[in-house]
């Protein structure tokens, strides 16, 4: 497969300009927008017109036109049609999910996806009618096995929350299609560096929360798919997005187009730091979970996903053992060594960590935390980019040493 450059595809997506020459785009905040002519609203409604058919607008829960800077900027960088952003990531999983599936319909979902995303299938769609299965997702014998006739929707993170469990994309996207369903892959964290539908995917969806916004400042989902997908989940009459009405803040929106340019040197960056320190806890001993080392049973695959030059992720994991002992290490990496900041979230410039089975997983019953090979001593780091490299190692290494983690 040529190679793609998610770099040079945003950089080649139609530039957007602002008002009096501005090298920023204007931020377009208005809640709802005039027409010359009263024919052109029903026309509107009907579907002839709208942004991209004689640039109309309507209302802002429908398209806002710095939203659909920031959703081109974003199927550039995913290399899809299209794009739509919503408030969240979750409001991006659900209308997506709500979309493709009927009461009735079928998921095949990965064990190993963020807590809310599981908890969205485990427990609400079911009230809906929509059930699913879940498998180990690396398992394609399980997958394939899972599949049935109402089966809709394959669904995975590229790389799984929180174990980081390596999705073969090219293989489900084959095994999803011959079903007769669609390929929905959660990219959160590994935007520029995996391109999901380069493999297969036809829905791409992202928490812009993360990396991609990469300040921590704001709530942001978007939902990268072909042009056909993005108009029927904006449909003014029957649209899972337009109806439940999730949308982005144009003013969150602006943000994120600022920071998008710097992405992937961010991303460069949290790579390089997280690999520099995985491989020195793997060098002295420490159960260290990053699918970048190459002794990681799923190296190979990963590196068969990845564009080049971006490296394989800033997140990793510690297996601590013990929910007491994570708590530990967590607290000395804070409270002794200023190595990082105990929180949830990720993709923010400091380093942030938590203890996924009783926070982001802690959706997830302790049984099937076991069966997706979550250890209850998890800690997941992710890895900032700010600081002397060389000076946190040296604060991990004290910290790991501290709580007799090592080898
Ligand atoms: N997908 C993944 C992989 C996540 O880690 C998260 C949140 O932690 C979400 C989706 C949900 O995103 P948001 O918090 O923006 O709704």
């Amino acid at each position: 497969m040529e190679a793609f450059n998610p770099e040079e595809a945003l950089q080649s997506a139609k530039r957007e300009f602002g008002e009096h020459g501005g090298v920023a785009p204007s931020l377009s905040r208005s809640a709802t927008f005039t027409v010359l002519e009263p024919r052109t609203m029903p026309e509107i409604f009907k579907g002839f017109k709208g942004p991209e058919k004689g640039g109309c607008y309507l209302y802002s829960r429908h398209f806002n036109p710095t939203i659909n800077v920031l959703a081109r900027y974003l199927a550039a960088l995913e290399d899809t049609e299209f794009a739509q952003c919503t408030a969240s990531g979750m409001a991006a999983i659900s209308c997506t999910l709500l979309q493709l599936c009927r009461a009735g319909d079928h998921i095949v979902a990965s064990d190993t996806v963020y807590g809310g995303t599981h908890a969205l299938l485990e427990s609400m769609l079911p009230q809906m009618g929509i059930d699913t299965t879940f498998v180990d997702i690396s398992d394609h014998a399980a997958v394939k096995a899972a599949l049935t006739s109402a089966t809709k929707v394959v669904y995975t993170e590229s790389l799984g929350n929180p174990t980081l469990k390596v999705a073969d994309l090219p293989s489900l996207s084959a095994l999803a299609h011959k079903a007769g369903a669609s390929l929905v892959v959660d990219n959160t964290f590994s935007p520029v560096m995996i391109t999901p539908a380069r493999h297969g995917a036809d829905v791409v969806i992202h928490s812009l929360t993360k990396f991609i916004n990469g300040a921590s400042d704001l709530l942001g989902g978007a939902i990268c798919a072909r042009r056909e997908f993005i108009y029927r989940l904006m449909d003014l009459h029957t649209g899972r997005a337009m109806l439940l009405g999730p949308s982005m803040d144009p003013r969150a929106a602006f943000d994120v187009i600022q920071r998008l340019p710097h992405l992937p040197l961010r991303m460069r960056e949290h790579s390089r730091r997280t690999l520099h320190i995985a491989a020195r806890l793997e060098k002295i001993g420490v159960p260290v979970l990053y699918p970048g080392l190459r002794s990681h049973p799923q190296h190979a695959l990963l590196r068969s996903l990845v564009n080049e030059e971006y490296g394989f992720g800033g997140i990793m994991a510690v297996d601590c053992g013990t929910a007491e002992h994570a708590e530990q290490l967590l607290s000395v990496l804070q409270n002794k060594e200023a190595f990082g900041l105990i929180a949830v979230s990720l993709g923010y410039s400091d380093t942030l960590m938590s203890h996924s089975g009783s926070s982001t997983s802690s959706e997830i019953a302790p049984e099937d935390q076991k069966k997706m090979g979550l250890s209850p001593g998890l800690v997941r780091l992710s890895v900032g980019y700010t600081g002397d490299l060389q000076k946190r190692v040296e604060q991990i290494e004290r910290a790991v040493k501290a709580v007799g983690l090592t080898g």
